[in-house]
């Protein structure tokens, strides 16, 4: 049968599946480190990385031998059994982020859910909030995903318009902003505040430093539990293991996901100590695939790959690298350049009728990937196994599309 045409393979997606997404025109069919192919074995730097999820790099051979193997051996019991695998998980999770306990499910979404209910058991069984009554402080421009709790805290109408009755129990505050969060904190109502250390998917929103110290010692004040969903910035994107980590804060409750399993498949997990978990019960809670020991053997795989090839301290070094080679870009596009580690992103000034998408377009057609949010925002985030030669390579391609644009 003749290969089917780039062209071919969009159309189909368009005719069978759900319209929820608006891809770049290119169709990829191989991976490997920072690289990816098309379907006419054109070659590309992946700047994307899955919106994170693929920090080791693309296909990483450790990680796929990993899920290769115990795949071949067993795949899924369900929690009704105990297998030979969960456990060696859970105790290397736990001592590699240093919690007590974890409870695995498989999609960042699913982790976020999970410590929302954690919170709110929490609020009831130790802070003696009345029942029903418990509220979740959240930020105005989060992103926690999808299900309809969480769009009940987004303040972004593509997410939330149309999906009501929302679930209630949740209190918004401007991102970055103590006095607003201290106000709600002072009601005893409260049981947690969840906050991304940096919003990803708002644009790279860093906050001001020492906020999060700041927020934490609020939370603790008023006796509410500090999350943090680290669901895109953890796992060494912005050059520390989690981006807490900047400040040395220590969450109550940390949400995983995404390059916990290097983007070999659905993994997430939340850990805190005895003291909030054991507040879930047997049968209260869980998930069909969460933990499986093929998820188990793949995020080990992915962790150690974290710490054995530093990715940490290269996505530290390489960050500053690509945000001083930016900064020397002349255009008048560019408005702004902001980020930490390899999670960057540059503000477009539309120019002449080209916007974001068409700079990405361009950089697709000269052989780097990167994706427009929010129309005017484009996210740089590469592999974290990146070398500076590639990295240069890769801010070439970058420098040269913009002059296209002069
Ligand atoms: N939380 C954050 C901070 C995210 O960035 C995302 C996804 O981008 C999610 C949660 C949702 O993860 P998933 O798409 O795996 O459900």
């Amino acid at each position: 049968m003749a290969k089917m045409t780039a062209q071919e393979y969009m159309d189909r997606e368009s005719k069978y599946g759900a319209h929820n997404y608006h891809p770049l025109p290119v169709v990829l069919e191989k991976g490997e480190g920072v690289y990816v192919w098309d379907t006419d074995g054109k070659k590309y730097f992946d700047f994307l990385s899955a919106y994170s999820a693929v920090n080791q790099g693309h296909c990483h051979p450790k990680i796929v031998d990993a899920m290769v193997n115990q795949a071949r051996t067993l795949t899924l019991t369900s929690r009704a059994f105990y297998n030979n695998v969960l456990g060696e998980f859970e105790e290397y999770v736990t001592k590699y982020f240093g919690y007590d306990k974890v409870l695995p499910m498989n999609t960042g979404a699913e982790a976020d859910e999970t410590a929302l209910k954690l919170m709110r058991k929490w609020g009831y069984m130790k802070k003696g909030i009345p029942t029903n009554e418990a509220k979740i402080i959240c930020c105005n421009e989060n992103f926690h995903g999808r299900t309809i709790s969480i769009i009940s805290m987004s303040t972004d109408p593509d997410a939330y318009e149309g999906y009501g009755p929302y679930t209630p129990g949740f209190v918004k505050v401007p991102y970055n902003d103590l006095t607003a969060l201290e106000a709600e904190l002072k009601d005893s109502n409260v049981c947690g505040f969840i906050v991304e250390p940096i919003q990803g998917e708002a644009g790279v929103f860093v906050p001001d430093e020492g906020y999060l110290t700041k927020a934490y010692e609020l939370c603790k004040k008023y006796n509410v539990l500090f999350c943090a969903d680290e669901v895109q910035t953890g796992i060494a994107r912005t050059g520390k293991l989690l981006a807490v980590d900047h400040e040395g804060v220590r969450p109550d409750v940390l949400i995983l996901g995404k390059a916990i399993s290097g983007g070999v498949m659905p993994v997430s997990c939340v850990l805190a100590d005895d003291d909030i978990m054991l507040c879930i019960k047997p049968g209260e809670h869980g998930s069909t695939f969460g933990g499986n020991p093929v998820a188990a053997k793949v995020a080990i795989a992915a962790l150690e790959v974290v710490k054995d090839e530093k990715l940490a301290e290269n996505a530290e070094r390489l960050g500053k690298v690509f945000r001083e080679e930016f900064s020397g870009i002349q255009s008048d596009m560019i408005e702004l350049v902001r980020g930490k580690g390899l999670l960057n992103a540059v503000v477009i000034k539309p120019k002449g009728g080209k916007t974001a998408w068409d700079v990405c377009v361009a950089m697709k057609d000269n052989g780097l990937l990167a994706k427009p949010t929010h129309g005017h925002i484009i996210r740089f985030a590469p592999p974290l196994t990146i070398t500076e030669e590639q990295l240069r390579e890769a801010m070439n391609i970058i420098k040269e599309t913009f002059k296209q644009f002069e």
